[in-house]
């Protein structure tokens, strides 16, 4: 019997029709990926190709990599792919590494692998200490919690960089790995990789990057001429790197590589246990079963898109972070948070509550993640936003101008709101236009009233005191009602 608390598996299956309606039902709700309206999460290559990508899945659904002598096909894949990865960030032939689930996986690897070396290169550290900046991804403190490490976070500067200077003081006899980020995931900027690499040789520690969310972006980047200063394996420090197929790689979720400088470091991430009755059982990374079709696909994705898809979907990308980048900053009451060094955007506010903005997109559609400390709001851009860029920016216009009205309604005093609101549902349509042009520098007519509303008092905000601005508004209301 199904009741609120508890849905009972049925007893007879259900069929197709109804089993697939159900679902389509319940996506309703979904953030709408498919028109580019989530910044988040999704990364879509277009739907050729993803049909061939979804195939390459579909093709080794069932296989299991778990053993890789079982299905040499598997095999050959991941070391491709790794290959493959290793290239794009300028490791040599030593290179070596894993295909993991994701890039928290990757990184919790990159965590272990640190404390089982450090335990034959300093076995006197009872604890081991990892350096990270501040706006490292939490994957490390969940690295930290299950692997019992120190985690020792380092502030970054005003430019959201991590501060070097802060990172050498940090260093103990107990350190045993320094972080960096290519770039972080919330401002999108590239920590000072080359000081850390250096400052990882000077005290003879290691050194990761994390670049699950550059990994296979920067390097095209780079390549259509988008200035990027080393991150990569070209640093004699950097000793592993993560990056996330999954991601600007296109792939189905589920794909990350974490690569090693070589083979040596690399066996201190494998796991092997040879007495158990069931044979001896040997496992690279931390999933036992490991599905073939995420294997298949990335393989399918890099091979199918290659470098010319890849430069295309970057350029893509750039295109339209750029023109996002721009547009807000064109913007009155809001701005962009540091200088972003690829096609991740957080922006904030000064004059507006940032997160009010944030729900008046959504109501839009718009997906994307609030931040805090600062409050800001967080874009991933990707290849399918260049469709949208323009919706997108007309969208957050209004959602900044909508959001004024709420500093309004903050004032506490609605006789004084609803005068405003009632004045201008008085008004004929094109006196407010009028009075719009009148006040609004930017021009913009809108034709709905209330649009309109909003839009004189984001024309207003930000000029001083608020009762003033809206005791000034009702004036100009007033006076020009009269003319
Ligand atoms: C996405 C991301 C991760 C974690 O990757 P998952 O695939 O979500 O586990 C780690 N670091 C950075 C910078 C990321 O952007």
């Amino acid at each position: 019997m199904n009741s609120k608390n508890r849905i009972t598996l049925p007893k007879s299956g259900l069929g197709r029709d109804e089993l697939f309606k159900t679902m389509q039902a319940r996506r309703s709700k979904d953030a709408e990926w498919q028109t580019g309206k989530a910044f988040c999460l999704v990364y879509h290559p277009g739907e050729e190709r993803s049909r061939m990508i979804k195939e390459a899945y579909n093709m080794f659904f069932t296989e299991n990599a778990l053993n890789p002598t079982a299905f040499p096909s598997l095999r050959q894949f991941e070391a491709e792919v790794v290959s493959m990865s290793a290239g794009l960030l300028r490791g040599d032939e030593k290179v070596a590494g894993s295909l993991t689930s994701g890039g928290t996986e990757s990184i919790l690897l990159a965590v272990k692998t640190a404390r089982s070396w450090a335990s034959k290169h300093k076995p006197g550290v009872a604890m081991p200490e990892v350096i990270i900046p501040e706006t490292a991804h939490p994957a490390f403190h969940k690295a930290f919690y299950y692997f019992g490490v120190k985690g020792v976070m380092v502030p970054v500067r005003e430019d959201f960089r991590v501060d070097v200077q802060k990172v050498k003081e940090a260093i103990t006899e107990n350190t045993v790995m320094i972080v960096g980020s290519a770039p972080s995931y919330p401002h999108g900027v590239i920590d000072p990789i080359r000081e850390l690499s250096n400052l990882a040789l000077e005290n003879k520690l290691l050194m990761h990057v994390d670049s699950c969310v550059g990994g296979f972006l920067l390097p095209f980047i780079q390549k259509l001429g988008y200035p990027v200063v080393p991150f990569d394996f070209s640093l004699e420090g950097v000793t592993s790197i993560s990056a996330d197929i999954h991601k600007y790689g296109y792939a189905a979720k589920g794909a990350s590589v974490i690569l090693y400088r070589n083979a040596e470091l690399r066996k201190h991430q494998f796991y092997v246990y040879t007495d158990w009755c069931g044979g001896i059982y040997g496992s690279p990374t931390i999933s036992g079963t490991r599905p073939g079709g995420t294997i298949a696909a990335a393989w399918a994705a890099l091979m199918s898109i290659g470098e010319e898809g890849y430069l295309e979907m970057a350029k893509r990308t750039m295109v339209a972070t750029e023109r996002i980048k721009q547009g807000i900053k064109d913007m009155k009451g809001v701005h962009v948070l540091g200088n972003p060094d690829m096609s991740l955007i957080a922006f904030g506010s000064e004059e507006h509550d940032i997160y009010a903005i944030g729900d008046e997109l959504n109501m839009q559609g718009w997906y994307f993640d609030r931040q805090q400390n600062p409050a800001s709001l967080h874009l991933t851009v990707s290849q399918i936003h260049l469709e949208v860029v323009d919706t997108f920016l007309e969208d957050l216009e209004r959602a900044i101008k909508q959001s004024a009205k709420f500093r309004v309604g903050k004032l506490g005093n609605s006789f004084q709101v609803a005068t405003v609101k009632g004045l201008s549902k008085m008004l004929p349509e094109g006196m407010i236009a009028k009075l719009q042009n009148a006040m609004s520098s930017t021009k913009q007519v809108t034709k709905k009233r209330t649009a309109a509303m909003y839009g004189m008092m984001g024309a207003l905000s930000g000029t001083g005191d608020l009762q003033a601005i809206v005791l000034n508004f009702l004036d100009r209301l007033n006076s020009l009602e009269q003319a």
